[in-house]
């Protein structure tokens, strides 16, 4: 039986490949190879395919892409709208290669990413007689009732878990039950990949926080981790399978907020690898775990740009978000991070930009305090998540290409939500972040 796992290109006003790795779909392809299938993947986003663009030492790097007339519901949007990936060309030639293929798993990883889905699906069903779909990601969990609407029918079934177990049973594989949690996963599967650039992967899944804005809680309700040992072994293997360098953590509470001794005990045992790797955090860290000890283990370690979640220091706006930590709690982290060896030019912090009460005066005085510790600003547009507490009046009627970071500030959810910037402003913001930025790579020199 063979399995065709894609990752669908992406049609958006920007998109840049910071670690964007389809990882559902490359612990799927090892579950599926455990139990007898043949498994093939087409990642419309590898690199690989566009070797003239150069990546960084980081492994992240430019995706190619195409200026495309903008859907009806984006026409006044004054940006330009870009398809990214590889050519639709490509994509038949990659299908007319697997006509065999029993099944074809698609993944959508964002709500406002669904004309990418559309456009495989249509190319599917041109290429492969009487194709199984699956669909499943985060598109479908968050907008189940608009990718049903939309992609349901009798040959593709929508996915609305990030467990395994209703796929398995699909598939007739009863008795891999154990697949329904995380922590039995094995390792992500690079082996479809000519050249890594970076491997992603998870020590946990989910989070035990519940911020307004966030729609982790129905993407994975329980919090769980991999067994440490477990988990230590995946990433030596990983590393001598792909001899890649570049090591980056998906996870959402990578510093453990109940039990930071386990995360000591991760990072004691990672150490003990001794190889050389170097860690990334792009879903940022909870600056409040971070202890003298975490913080000397993480320079040990190498980790690499580390993203800390500020979001603000507003105290009314982080009573409202879900009390995450406090401005001591930030200044504290930083202390532990300067005194374990980090300089400022490896760190940076997350401000978030829509939080709700937020003023445009917050997020100035939020960046003129984080440009005080000379470290990089990260400004985060909100975007919508349906089902998040913030967005629960949100109906799911509403087009999830409305929900886009890129636009939702200025643009608002009309007929709901009054935009919360002038487009101007943002501009001005942006290009103020930018120049500070710039300012502070000047002293590092
Ligand atoms: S924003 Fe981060 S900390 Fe808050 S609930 Fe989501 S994943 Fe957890």
């Amino acid at each position: 039986m063979k399995v065709l796992l894609i990752n669908p290109p992406i049609y958006d006003f920007s998109a840049y490949d910071v670690w964007l790795k389809p990882l559902g779909l490359l612990y799927l392809s090892n579950i599926l190879k455990s139990c007898g299938f043949e498994v093939v993947l087409i990642d419309c986003l590898d690199r690989n395919f566009f070797p003239h663009l150069i990546p960084k030492k980081d492994g992240t790097g430019k995706l190619p892409s195409v200026e495309v007339e903008k859907p009806e519901i984006l026409k006044n949007i004054p940006l330009k709208y870009k398809r990214y990936g590889i050519s639709q060309k490509d994509i038949y030639n990659l299908l007319s290669l697997h006509k065999d293929a029993n099944y074809i798993v698609i993944t959508c990883s964002t709500t406002y990413w669904y004309l990418g889905v559309r456009e495989i699906i249509n190319c599917v069903y041109e290429v492969i007689p009487k194709p199984k779909i699956f669909l499943g990601g985060i598109y479908p969990i968050l907008s189940f009732k608009h990718a049903s609407c939309l992609f349901s029918n009798k040959t593709t079934k929508i996915f609305y878990t990030t467990d395994f177990s209703e796929l398995l049973d699909f598939l007739n594989i009863q008795h891999k039950k154990q697949y329904k949690n995380f922590a039995k996963f094995p390792p992500p599967d690079f082996s479809h990949y000519k050249k890594v650039y970076y491997i992603t992967t998870r020590f946990s899944y989910g989070c035990r926080y519940n911020c307004v804005y966030c729609g982790q809680k129905i993407i994975h309700p329980k919090y769980e981790t991999k067994d440490i040992e477990q988990f230590v072994n995946e990433i030596k293997f990983l590393y001598e399978t792909t001899k890649c360098q570049n090591f980056v953590f998906y996870d959402d509470e990578l510093l453990n907020s109940k039990d930071i001794t386990t995360t000591v005990e991760l990072f004691s045992k990672l150490l003990n690898l001794s190889l050389p790797i170097k860690f990334y955090t792009p879903n940022g860290i909870n600056p409040k775990f971070i202890t003298k000890e975490i913080a000397q283990l993480m320079y040990q370690l190498n980790f690499t740009d580390l993203r800390l979640s500020l979001e603000t220091i507003s105290d009314k706006v982080h009573k409202i978000v879900d009390r995450k930590l406090t401005i001591s709690d930030f200044e504290q982290a930083l202390n532990n991070l300067f005194l374990a060896g980090f300089k400022p030019s490896q760190i940076s912090a997350y401000i978030l930009l829509g939080l709700p009460t937020e003023t445009i005066e917050d997020v100035y005085k939020t960046i003129e305090f984080v440009s005080k510790y000379k470290i990089r600003i990260r400004l985060c547009e909100l975007a919508v998540v349906p089902k998040a507490k913030m967005f629960k009046h949100i109906s799911e009627d509403i087009d999830p290409l409305l929900h886009n970071n890129t636009i939702f500030l200025f643009n608002g959810v009309p007929g709901v939500i009054e935009p919360l910037y002038k487009f101007d402003e943002l501009q001005q913001l942006k290009t103020y972040v930018n120049q500070t930025n710039k300012l502070l790579t000047n002293c590092y020199v």
